[in-house]
């Protein structure tokens, strides 16, 4: 493995398997850094993205994630220290030195991860400061620790990206490793501030393709009043060697890419609820 100040922050997508790379911070720096927001560890960051938001992004994704998901193509994030350590004077000079093109394109910055929250400090800052410099501003996020926010900060992000991976508490534990409350809490919250949400429904079969997980979804998303649009996002095998890399067990090697055919269906359904789906 290369040591961190060899490594590229950039990467030419996120699937690229990063280990250890914040290893030799000391705890104490680390502690601190998640209490001011100063430094953040950062899996990678990608140019050109058109799927994480309008127009064309600069995406950062963190490392740090407290949840399991059974299809997660990056689980290489799970854990902040395989992070690479960055400032935040440097992650803002990187982005300034995209901020003309971002807003001649449209686009806009992208704070993605892993779980971005898990560095709610850092987050807030980076994310101000690319709105001070006129960047649009996007969260992508699972909603999980949305309560690390305070409502003035909820208006950091002008988007907030919300992943809600099933609807029934029993598949949402078992396909998440985590409890849904909190989500649909956090997604309650936005709504209330009226702050915008996209929403991404992965669609893994034998999961959430079941009608009453899409329906669930559907029905709680079209409550809110402020999801702009959802994404229905099929499911695919490209992490898997990760898992395989890192020695950790993998329980979806026999479960399909979803067909166009249900990944339509299950548009129909966010489509049937009044929301824009594709
Ligand atoms: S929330 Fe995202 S990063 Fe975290 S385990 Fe799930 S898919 Fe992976």
């Amino acid at each position: 493995m290369s040591a961190p100040h060899l490594v590229s922050l950039e990467a030419k997508n996120p699937f690229v398997l990063r280990v250890n790379l914040g290893k030799d911070v000391p705890e104490s720096d680390v502690r601190s850094a998640l209490a001011s927001g100063d430094m953040g560890f950062l899996h990678s960051y990608t140019t050109g993205a058109t799927v994480d938001g309008p127009g064309v992004r600069v995406v950062a994704w963190t490392s740090g994630c407290p949840w399991r998901c059974l299809y997660c193509h990056n689980p290489d994030t799970w854990n902040m220290m395989n992070g690479i350590p960055v400032t935040l004077s440097r992650a803002v000079e990187g982005l300034r030195k995209y901020r003309q093109g971002l807003r001649v394109m449209s686009g806009g910055f992208t704070l993605s991860g892993g779980e971005a929250l898990m560095q709610d400090r850092f987050a807030v800052k980076l994310l101000s400061a690319a709105r001070a410099m006129g960047v649009h501003t996007a969260l992508d996020t699972n909603g999980w620790l949305g309560h690390r926010l305070s409502d003035d900060e909820l208006k950091v992000a002008d988007l907030v990206i919300l992943d809600i991976k099933a609807w029934t508490p029993a598949v949402h534990l078992e396909l998440t490793g985590m409890e849904i409350g909190p989500v649909l809490a956090f997604a309650e919250r936005l709504a209330a501030h009226r702050r915008p949400i996209w929403l991404r429904y992965v669609l893994v079969p034998g999961w959430s393709d079941a009608p009453a997980e899409i329906e669930g979804v559907a029905r709680f998303a079209a409550s809110l009043g402020v999801v702009e649009r959802v994404d229905v996002l099929p499911f695919h095998q490209l992490g898997r060697f990760k898992w395989a890399e890192l020695g950790m067990d993998y329980r979806l090697h026999d479960t399909p890419e979803p067909s166009p055919e249900s990944v339509e269906r299950a548009c129909k359904v966010f489509r049937g609820a009044g929301l824009k789906a594709y």
